[in-house]
């Protein structure tokens, strides 16, 4: 029977991971199983900065943007010493699980405590979506709606002065979030990791465009290809275009989380404790399809997540 349940945010944040936090400890309260809080991700468990949770520490989080509990990347972490103190704070404090909600990095993390025994349940929560097993992270729907936004207000300002603008979004090295605001936004053109870029093509197609009595256009550009910066200069060099640009930035990481990523981590949050009430162990949490389903963590970063092919054509289709 499990008596106590541990919970930290790692890795970059998110909006909704406080969402996951309260339904976490909620839950465990609901059962009857005291909740601990680790400060800082990783780093602050290798220090034990532990926190026990009540129903009032996490009131008034659920609409809050961020993380209550904090976040860090450690790279003492990566090493077995660093694991192993971990554990040892684990211990000391008598705690039977620990939910880690963050990217694949952090599953990663949780990975290797479960190789020194130690039992634990990922919840996916960035806002890049680059996590495999699930179809959707926690964040993610807030930051294309918070670059659709800024998108919208650009298309504005393309539009009365008949301008080319790149908006670079973010995403590491997946093109998830500016698939989406490239169909969303209207744009003419997306620029994706996963798909190599051909310059030549792109000016083809903007020159195809202007003739067709199209006065603006805009491209979306995902951070982990090159910077817009980059970009700009080269559709310079190959079609003689004077682009604006624009960095959307951080922007993207905070906010309060929309109704879909508040349900979801509410949802996720739960069926964590409810896994690891049923012995789950090892694991992450996904949403397939709408369910909420376990797979193994090292399905995170092992197993690849592409692109939907569709909404590729999409933005081809449309922006025509
Ligand atoms: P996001 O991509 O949204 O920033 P993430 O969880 O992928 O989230 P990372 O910085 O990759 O972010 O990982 C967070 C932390 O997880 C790292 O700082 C490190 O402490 C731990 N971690 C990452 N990889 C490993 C690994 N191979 N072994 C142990 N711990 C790891």
């Amino acid at each position: 029977m499990l008596k106590r349940i541990a919970v930290l945010t790692s890795g970059g944040d998110s909006p909704g991971m406080n969402a996951a936090i309260r339904a976490v400890v909620r839950t465990c309260i609901y059962h009857g199983i005291e909740a601990i809080g680790v400060m800082r991700g990783f780093e602050g468990l290798m220090e034990g900065d532990f926190q026990t949770m009540d129903r009032a520490s996490v009131g008034g989080i659920i609409h809050r943007g961020g993380t209550i509990l904090r976040t860090a990347r450690s790279d003492r972490f990566k090493t077995e010493a660093g694991q192993r103190a971990a554990v040892v704070h684990l211990e000391n404090r008598r705690v039977d699980s620990l939910v880690i909600i963050g990217g694949d990095g952090s599953f990663r993390g949780a990975e290797a405590l479960g190789k020194l025994g130690f039992s634990t349940i990922g919840i996916p929560g960035t806002i890049d979506n680059d996590v495999a097993g699930t179809d959707v992270t926690i964040g993610y729907d807030t930051a294309v709606n918070t670059a659709l936004t800024a998108v919208q207000k650009l298309r504005d300002t393309a539009s009365s002065h008949d301008r080319l603008f790149i908006v670079e979004v973010m995403g590491r090295e997946a093109g998830f979030l500016a698939l989406e605001v490239a169909v969303s936004g209207g744009a003419e053109y997306v620029v994706v990791p996963e798909i190599p870029l051909d310059i030549a093509k792109m000016c083809e197609h903007l020159h195809y465009s202007r003739k067709k009595g199209k006065t603006h256009s805009l491209i979306i550009l995902a951070e982990g290809v090159m910077s817009a910066l980059e970009l700009r200069s080269r559709l310079q060099d190959t079609g003689g275009y004077d682009a604006r640009v624009t960095v959307l930035g951080y922007i993207q990481r905070g906010g309060s989380p929309t109704s879909f990523d508040t349900i979801l981590a509410s949802r996720m949050g739960s069926f964590a404790v409810e896994s690891l009430l049923k012995g789950t162990s090892g694991m992450m949490v996904g949403s397939v399809c709408g369910n909420m389903v376990l797979c193994p963590l090292s399905e995170a970063w092992k197993s690849p997540k592409p692109l939907n092919p569709e909404m590729l054509a999409l933005v081809e289709k449309l922006g025509v």
